[in-house]
């Protein structure tokens, strides 16, 4: 299992205080990263890192100077930069109708320019590494529409042309970047998704192979693989991870 061992790497993990983000930053710090974790809340983000025994990083992603400084000081902390986790992540549910630009933006910021900057930062600590590792986190709604979330679904399925993007350029620098498609998770995202939209429990339920929710730990496995030399040849991927919502099509 050597090539799974991520001793000696160090991960940053965006929106790592919860949810999906906190499950993977808390399997690569169970495979020997040592980690640092973003997020806005301090409370959580304290929580967190105490748990972790992590970098702690409180910062706004929807703002693209907060994003550069954030990679930039999680590499200082770490010493160096090998994965990067693009996780925090929105979402407004209405019509499409009715979003304001300013909604519309505020969702892109935080979900796909967010992650584009980061990498954008992360891509000269990884060169100087001479190799990393980073992972974007999309959704089903990169691969299927809703009518609920029109920004949402631009955001992600923008995640998933953009890790082809950089994989094709950063592949003769031996970074490796992929996506993961989660299915749907049980957070407080979605928690508060379930309470928006009518139904939307027994729709995954009944529409989903697997028969449940998915776990934030169900993620965790994928986190690993794809942050190690076990994926050394594999960059731009998108990769379900969804008890087998992606395969009804
Ligand atoms: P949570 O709401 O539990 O977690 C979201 C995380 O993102 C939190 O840690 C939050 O930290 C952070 N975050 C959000 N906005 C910002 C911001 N502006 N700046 C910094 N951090 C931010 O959601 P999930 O764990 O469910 O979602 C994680 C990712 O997985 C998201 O990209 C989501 O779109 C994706 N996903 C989730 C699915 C699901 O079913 N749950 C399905 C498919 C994809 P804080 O609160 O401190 O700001």
């Amino acid at each position: 299992m050597d090539s799974f061992d991520l001793k000696g790497k160090a991960a940053l993990v965006t929106g790592g205080n919860g949810g999906i983000g906190l499950a993977m930053a808390r399997a690569l710090a169970q495979a020997g990263a040592a980690v640092a974790i973003a997020g806005r809340d301090r409370a959580k983000n304290a929580a967190a890192a105490a748990e972790l025994k992590a970098v702690s990083i409180c910062c706004d992603l929807s703002q693209a100077d907060a994003c550069r400084a954030m990679v930039d000081e999680a590499a200082e902390r770490l010493g160096r930069l090998d994965i990067l986790v693009n996780n925090a992540g929105t979402n407004i549910r209405k019509a499409p109708q009715d979003y304001s630009l300013e909604e519309w933006r505020a969702v892109l910021d935080t979900n796909l320019t967010s992650a584009f900057v980061a990498c954008q930062a992360a891509y000269p600590h990884m060169k100087r590494a001479a190799g990393g590792k980073i992972i974007n986190i999309g959704s089903m709604m990169s691969l299927f529409g809703a009518s609920f979330a029109a920004p949402y679904g631009a955001s992600k399925g923008g995640v998933v042309q953009l890790t082809r993007s950089l994989s094709a350029a950063w592949a003769k620098d031996n970074i490796q970047v992929n996506a993961v498609l989660p299915g749907w998770i049980d957070t407080a995202l979605t928690r508060r998704a379930r309470e928006e939209v009518a139904g939307l429990h027994e729709r995954v339920l009944a529409r989903t192979p697997a028969g449940r929710w998915g776990t934030p730990e169900d993620l965790g496995g994928i986190a690993v693989f794809l942050a190690s030399a076990a994926s050394n040849f594999v960059t731009g991927a998108a990769i379900p991870v969804d008890g087998g919502y992606a395969s009804l099509g």
